[in-house]
């Protein structure tokens, strides 16, 4: 195994690791340990470029910096990613070799699952590394998170529709769903049970049927979402969606999801913002994955009842951000990164 320290302004620590003879490829990117250790999942993707899965890492990281403290855990920004497809290059010794190298990193970088991962490889990463979490057992396992980041997705919807419908009730409201996985199921299934109608797509035709069929809904192909005619648009997949080329194309009054780094650049806020499409920032939406891997990470006792009581605190967050958004007739992605900023500034003495 190979670890090089990679030069990366802005950032604490940022590793390649790489093991020739395991195919292995990736980076671990430390963005912020100022609230605590860097916490973020590990993606596996089959990256076009190492420049580009590098950049994904990078990104993701500094995001994680936001949605942990938005989320007022005690936990900086980090997040790894690995080339390649995770159906056909994942193994189990890919998969220990990557915990020996979040385990040389000595606790600065805890992991978890992300895209391409579940919580059958974290116990392969956890035979090499203390600092893995997102276990399916063991005395704090937070096990899969993603049922609690689809909730509080839900919540961010709601709190969207409240701001750009004046309702809450979501029964009635047409919302289209981009990407069916982990996240994206568990949340059609709350839309639905909310009686909404739901758009769908996904680039796994089989499962956007599947999902299709299970709620009623209205599979549409991956590159027609973003011109259906919906209330609510949630964002399940991949990042850098939000862009020059499909904001003009959207017919929703509000977007809401739970992908990270939705907008492909900070002008894209203020690009919807002009089209009058409320934009619920992503960081704090999707903030629920982390609260559940947080109980692990800080062994947390009572854990229904603390992550209970943070997602109520993250959708409190959420609301004062669409507020203050209206009150100063800016991006609520904007006052977002500003109420951030003002929690890492360092308290003077
Ligand atoms: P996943 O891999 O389980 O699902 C992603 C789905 O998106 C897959 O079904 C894939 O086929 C589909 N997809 C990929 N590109 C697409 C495209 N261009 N158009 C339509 N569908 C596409 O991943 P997940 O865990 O559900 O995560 C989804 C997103 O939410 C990611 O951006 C992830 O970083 C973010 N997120 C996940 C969690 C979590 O708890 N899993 C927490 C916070 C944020």
């Amino acid at each position: 195994m190979d670890i090089t320290i990679i030069d990366a302004p802005d950032y604490e620590r940022v590793v390649e690791f790489k093991d020739s003879a395991l195919g292995l490829l990736g980076y671990i990117a430390v963005h912020s340990t100022q609230r605590g250790p860097a916490a973020g999942g590990v993606r596996m993707r089959p990256y076009g470029h190492a420049a580009e899965a590098l950049n994904d890492a990078l990104q993701l990281a500094r995001g994680m910096t936001f949605k942990n403290a938005a989320a007022d855990l005690p936990l900086g920004g980090g997040k790894a990613v690995i080339i390649g497809d995770p159906h056909v290059d994942k193994s189990p010794d890919l998969l220990r070799a990557f915990g020996q190298a979040v385990q040389s990193l000595s606790g600065q970088y805890w992991t978890a699952e992300d895209m391409g991962m579940t919580p059958a490889d974290m116990a392969h990463i956890g035979s090499r590394t203390d600092f893995v979490a997102g276990l399916a057992d063991g005395e704090f396992a937070s096990g899969d998170p993603s049922p609690i980041t689809a909730r509080g997705i839900f919540n961010a919807i709601r709190v969207a529709a409240q701001h750009r419908f004046g309702r809450t009730d979501l029964d009635g409201l047409t919302i289209s769903v981009q990407g069916l996985g982990h996240v994206g199921a568990h949340l059609c299934q709350l839309l639905h049970d909310a009686g909404a109608r739901l758009i769908v797509t996904d680039i796994d035709a089989r499962q956007s049927a599947r999902v299709a069929e299970q709620y009623a809904a209205q599979a549409v192909a991956p590159d027609m979402i973003y011109g259906v005619e919906a209330d609510i648009f949630a964002p399940c997949a991949i990042g850098g969606i939000l862009n020059e080329t499909s904001i003009p194309l959207l017919q929703f009054g509000a977007v809401a999801g739970g992908a990270n780094n939705q907008l492909a650049s900070a002008g894209d806020a203020q690009l919807l913002h002009q089209r009058g499409i409320l934009y619920a920032p992503d960081f704090v939406a999707n903030g629920g994955g982390i609260i559940n891997v947080a109980t692990e990470i800080l062994r947390v006792e009572e854990r229904e009842a603390w992550v209970a009581d943070r997602l109520k605190a993250l959708e409190q967050t959420m609301d004062r951000i669409l507020t203050r958004a209206k009150i100063e007739a800016v991006s609520p992605h904007e006052v977002a990164e500003s109420i951030v900023h003002e929690m890492l500034r360092p308290k003077a003495a």
